[in-house]
């Protein structure tokens, strides 16, 4: 049987600058398209892992800079949950994909690429698809695929996310 061990892991480092990768793409609206963001608001946005397990995994980020989930705004949290559920259907519904993963990874401990600005990964699952994750692991994919399974999420987002 193959296992996955923590699916969700983003992949993403800090800048060597310092800076914080997310708050850098919330602060950028004019670079959405170039970061593969696929949805933004006044407290959230969403943005793929340019270092995904599997394609079409991406990510619901507060845009506040906030590193553990119990200081996070409570009305932000369940805009957070509301906007996941609506990507679960995204998933399935553009994707087709039958099964989802959604995770955090709190502090270093609990396996955060960026622990000090949470996020909640959603990443779509098919039947048999463990081989193929292996294979991709944290590789950096900016391929044809990755682009093309952007377009097609960025091209329902808005429809989605706003319902
Ligand atoms: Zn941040």
């Amino acid at each position: 049987m193959d296992y996955l061990y923590a699916p969700w892991r983003s992949g993403y480092h800090l800048s060597k600058q310092g800076g914080c990768v997310f708050c850098d793409i919330s602060a950028r609206a004019e670079n959405d398209r170039q970061n593969h963001v696929l949805y933004r608001d006044e407290s959230c946005f969403i943005v793929m892992n340019l270092y995904p397990y599997i394609a079409g995994h991406f990510m619901i980020v507060p845009s506040a800079h906030v590193s553990s989930l119990e200081e996070l705004d409570a009305e932000v949290w369940r805009h957070i949950a509301s906007l996941a559920q609506k990507g679960v259907g995204l998933l399935k519904n553009c994707l087709k994909a039958p099964g989802v993963n959604m995770g955090m990874n709190l502090g270093r401990a609990g396996g955060a690429g960026i622990e000090e600005h949470i996020h909640l990964h959603l990443l779509p699952r098919w039947i048999g698809d463990t081989n193929f994750i292996t294979t991709i692991g944290e590789a950096r994919v900016f391929g044809y695929d990755f682009e093309e399974i952007y377009l097609r999420l960025l091209n329902e987002a808005n429809g989605c996310f706003n319902d």
